[in-house]
């Protein structure tokens, strides 16, 4: 059993949604179960985005949540329609429809739990179950969305549930690269990649696999194989690490720019106000990702941190009202930021990968403004006009 995921690009116009039927009808044909996931056609949840925009300020997620879903609809039942042609009988299903239950956080709502009795009956019948992809129904009965990319997180949490023997995500790249391609057209692809690294990476703005979707695939043993839809060769397999997958020191460079610098000034250096702050910024489920913390000059600090760009409204509001409370001068956020990080399992066992990054940067007249590392993982924020010669330059510094 195969679960094959078909990402916006993927299903763009009405050729493509036909090249992915064909495809889809080959893999039924050649003996396999099939269950597929799509994703709206091509830059439609954007669309989405910007008209709600157009008509409201306020845009309360359960709203926006309705309004989002209907773009895998469209998709899904085309492609339904597709495969009808080719003589494959399929049902489309809804998130909902599928047993995709969520909690009640709009708009990034996690999977609680999976009820895939539908999707199984379907099988049984020897049909062909399509799946919206990026959408769930939550606790409370209301349609959810996954978060941007969540269409990986249905599939990858189908192939999971139903017990599939892996995982297929097809896109417009021919699978993982050293650097997203478009930034670095020299890039080339990595045949394997543990799922560790592939965290990182996703985590560190690499949008071609959805962070909770690699989340997923390592918690439950899902090898997911990244491939293009385009070429429909072989790509990249995401699996468990092992002995055939050369350790290498740098496996790749990620670049992110969809976060902002929130700065909180003036702050007293004494025990429990990060605490008192970032408790606020948890408490409005806002994932804060790295963290500075100034020397302090006359008992007074400032505390930087970044945020996903669509939660710096949130973020400031939470500055606004913490700062009196904890005595704190002023706050703001920049976002003129961007992140670029070097990700690779064998670092954690060589010195020096860290000079030769600030190095590199260096020799660019790039600026660094923060830093953060984890094991395998270090990530730099610099200007977000410099973000893309950071990216060439440590592609070829590490001569990847
Ligand atoms: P889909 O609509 O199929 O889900 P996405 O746009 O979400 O596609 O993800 C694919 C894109 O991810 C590619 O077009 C590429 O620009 C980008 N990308 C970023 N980093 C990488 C990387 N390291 N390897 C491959 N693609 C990457
Ligand atoms: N259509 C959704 C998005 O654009 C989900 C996805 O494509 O994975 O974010
Ligand atoms: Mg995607």
């Amino acid at each position: 059993m195969i679960v094959q995921k078909f990402g916006g690009t993927s299903v763009g116009d009405v050729d493509r949604i036909k090249a992915v039927a064909d495809h889809v009808a080959r893999t039924v044909r050649t003996g396999n179960q099939v269950v597929v996931v799509v994703s709206a056609m091509g830059k439609t949840t954007d669309d989405l985005i910007r008209l709600s925009k157009e008509v409201s300020e306020t845009r309360p997620g359960r709203e926006l949540d309705m309004l989002l879903t209907s773009g895998e609809r469209i998709s899904m039942a085309l492609l339904c329609m597709a495969l009808a042609d080719l003589g494959v009988s399929a049902l489309s299903f809804t998130g909902s429809q599928a047993g995709i239950i969520t909690d009640t956080d709009h708009t990034k709502a996690k999977i609680v739990e999976m009820r895939p009795n539908r999707l199984l009956e379907t099988l049984a019948e020897g049909k062909v179950p399509v799946v919206a992809g990026f959408q769930g129904v939550s606790l409370e009965k209301d349609v959810t969305t996954l978060g941007r990319g969540g269409s990986d997180t249905t599939a990858v949490a189908l192939a999971s549930a139903l017990g599939a023997d892996y995982c297929e995500i097809y896109t417009d790249v021919s699978g993982v690269f050293t650097a997203d391609p478009r930034v670095v057209p020299n890039a080339h692809k990595i045949l394997k990649i543990s799922f560790e690294e592939m965290l990182e990476l996703a985590a560190s703005g690499g949008r071609v696999l959805a962070l909770r979707s690699v989340e997923f695939a390592r918690n439950f043993h899902v090898p997911v194989h990244v491939r293009s839809s385009f070429t429909w060769e072989p790509g990249t397999w995401v699996q468990e690490e092992d002995e055939t997958m050369e350790q290498a020191v740098v496996s790749a460079i990620s670049h992110d720019t969809g976060e902002v610098k929130v700065t909180i000034t003036g702050v007293p250096d004494r025990p429990g106000v990060a605490a008192r702050v970032f408790r606020e910024v948890a408490n409005r489920g806002i994932n804060v990702d790295m963290i500075v913390q100034n020397t302090s000059t006359d008992g007074l600090t400032d505390i930087s941190f970044t945020v996903p760009n669509y939660e710096m409204k949130v973020a400031l509001e939470v500055m606004q009202s913490v700062a009196p409370e904890v005595g704190a001068r002023d706050s703001y956020a920049d976002s003129g930021i961007g992140r670029v990080s070097l990700i690779g399992a064998g670092m954690k066992s060589h010195p020096g990968v860290t000079a030769t990054m600030f190095e590199t940067l260096a020799k660019e007249g790039i600026n660094i403004e923060m830093i953060s590392t984890s094991a395998i993982r270090i990530s730099c924020v610099v200007r977000q006009e410099d973000v893309e010669k950071a990216v060439k330059a440590l592609h070829e510094a590490f001569e990847l």
